[in-house]
């Protein structure tokens, strides 16, 4: 039969070209790094990322060429998130949070010719230059006025290079299976893991995910995404809104309670973030006695939403929680807690009990959980299980590795352990892959663990993650100190604090004689769990 339907590369300038033609003047309001508030608008978005994929083209980006980009969520950071693919390169999301030798890594990893970077993060680079093999030049995202000095590196101004062009251009033709972007996930092991997001799987992925049963994303909506574009795509917000053509507020780098909420008031209507940022929200409103007019729906994921925050948010303020499970190598929506018409039915409580699942997963994402023999485990709400995942949107294989990423049926095993109920629902019960996650962002176990045992007096250390009513997790090390040896633990951190980012040191040392090993002799960290648990162990 002769296929009669037109071709459609599924493209994401194409994105921005439905919201710059049919929602041309929805308001994009953004806290700028500079300071200002500014306004712009789809249409004006769509000419400045036009512009920029023409200085990338006559910079000599060629198609699949790596541009790092370092930034906060403002406008500007959508002119480039657009700019980019359209000149045919690759979005390259770099975290400035990264300590600097993960920095340096990903972006030797990715071979990242060139880097964008706000302003006010160039010391970062600064840091790390001499390290890095394969960059060219670096741009900064800003304009004249506000550049910055720098003895040590040779910095192009943004606005400036802007200017010379006209936006008069096609973007770059590229296949939709070409890649859009990447961003690196930390693994079990000290190497963070890229994930690299084609242009098909960015739009597919935005298209199942604003359905009504899952954002629901719309033209009425004035979207605020709270969760750094660096962190897991954004969450597919930079995609999902211009799609549907919302109009969007951007935070910029002032994550304060004090400042969101500032923002929130240029009549947000949906937000997302980690629960750390909506526990301070709450207590910022509680103890100024605020109100949210305008807010109808938050998205709560990255992490456990407590019970308490989903009531407050529903029974004070008026405001709808949607509770979501996602991971970068699902980009990155994996669940959504919407109410099907069986927790319609249900009371108050039956509700709120279904919102402390993470919800059922969107068309294009299929999940199942097995016991570890592989062996598919009962969707009963109890029995628990290794989760994994495939679809349309979901890694087959991490940047540079030799093999897949997934069995030979093609599943993701995810790393979570989870229940799923007789309508669909999952819940997340632990977590079997050996990474510790606070305020949203990953610490590699693993290199917390080898920098104590380069203490000369530590033999084995095991660090793990403990529950925390503010950051979701600490991290703790339990030592097992060399024989007749009893090291200071104050002088294990100090170690420690050498490769690593304050944050991410453990908040207690804990001794033991020995740790539990599996059958293949690595550390128990469940049965390590369960020996803290049962000796009353408590954060300091
Ligand atoms: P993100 O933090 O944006 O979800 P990451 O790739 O950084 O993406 O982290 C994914 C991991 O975070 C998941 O595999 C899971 O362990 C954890 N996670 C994400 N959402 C939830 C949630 N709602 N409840 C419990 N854990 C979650």
């Amino acid at each position: 039969m002769t296929v009669i339907m037109q071709e459609f590369p599924l493209t994401v300038g194409r994105i921005l070209d439905h919201a710059a033609k049919y929602h041309p003047n929805r308001k994009i309001v953004s806290r700028s790094v500079e300071g200002p508030i500014t306004h712009t608008n789809w249409a004006n978005i769509q000419r400045q990322a036009k512009k920029l994929s023409q200085v990338l083209l006559s910079m000599g980006v060629q198609t699949g060429d790596t541009i790092g980009v370092m930034a906060w969520n403002t406008a500007r950071h959508f002119e480039v998130w657009y700019g980019v693919p359209g000149a045919g390169a690759v979005n390259h999301t770099l975290n400035p949070r990264l300590f600097a030798d993960q920095l340096v890594y990903i972006i030797n990893h990715a071979e990242d010719r060139l880097l964008m970077v706000d302003f006010d993060l160039i010391p970062t680079i600064e840091n790390i230059w001499d390290r890095l093999k394969t960059v060219e030049n670096i741009i900064v995202m800003t304009d004249r006025e506000h550049m910055p000095e720098s003895s040590t590196l040779d910095l192009l101004c943004y606005e400036e290079l802007l200017e010379k062009q006209d936006g008069n251009c096609e973007w770059v033709e590229v296949d939709e299976t070409a890649p859009c972007g990447i961003c690196y996930t930390s693994g079990t092991t000290g190497d963070p893991k890229g994930v690299v997001y084609t242009h098909r799987s960015n739009t597919l992925h935005a298209l199942a995910s604003s359905a009504p049963d899952m954002l629901g994303l719309s033209s009425n909506d004035v979207v605020m995404p709270v969760v750094p574009m660096f962190h897991a795509n954004g969450w597919s917000l930079g995609y999902t809104a211009p799609m549907m053509g919302s109009s969007m507020v951007m935070p910029g780098r002032d994550m304060s309670a004090k400042g969101l909420y500032e923002m929130l008031g240029f009549g947000v209507t949906f937000t997302a973030a980690v629960p750390t940022i909506w526990m301070l929200m709450l207590q910022h409103l509680q103890s100024n006695n605020l109100t949210l007019p305008t807010l109808e729906r938050v998205i709560i994921g990255g992490a456990s939403c407590p019970r308490a925050v989903i009531e407050t948010f529903q029974n004070d303020y008026d405001v709808q929680v949607l509770h979501a499970w996602g991971m970068t190598e699902m980009s990155p929506v994996g669940t959504v807690c919407t109410f099907k018409p069986e927790v319609t039915a249900l009371d108050a409580s039956g509700r709120l009990d279904a919102q402390g699942t993470t919800g059922h997963p969107p068309y294009s994402v299929d999940l199942r959980i097995t016991d570890d023999a592989g062996v598919e485990q009962p969707w009963d709400g109890n029995t628990s299980g290794k989760l994994w995942a495939r679809g349309a949107a979901v890694v087959q294989r991490y940047f540079k590795q030799d093999s897949d990423a997934v069995d030979k049926d093609g599943w993701f095993d995810t790393g979570d352990v989870a229940t799923i109920d007789e309508n669909g629902y999952m819940r997340i019960t632990d977590r079997s892959k050996d990474v510790i996650k606070s305020g949203g962002e990953w610490i590699s176990s693993i290199s917390l663990e080898n920098a104590a045992v380069a203490h000369a007096d530590v033999a084995e250390a095991a660090a793990i993650g403990i529950p925390h009513p503010k950051w979701d997790e600490r991290p703790i090390l339990v030592i097992v100190a060399m024989p007749d040896k009893s090291p200071d633990p104050q002088d294990i951190l100090a170690l420690v604090a050498q490769s690593f980012a304050k944050w991410q040191v453990p908040d207690d040392v804990v001794f033991m004689d020995e740790l539990p090993h599996t059958a293949t002799g690595k550390i128990s960290k469940l049965e390590l769990r369960k020996i803290l648990n049962n000796q009353g162990y408590e954060l300091p």
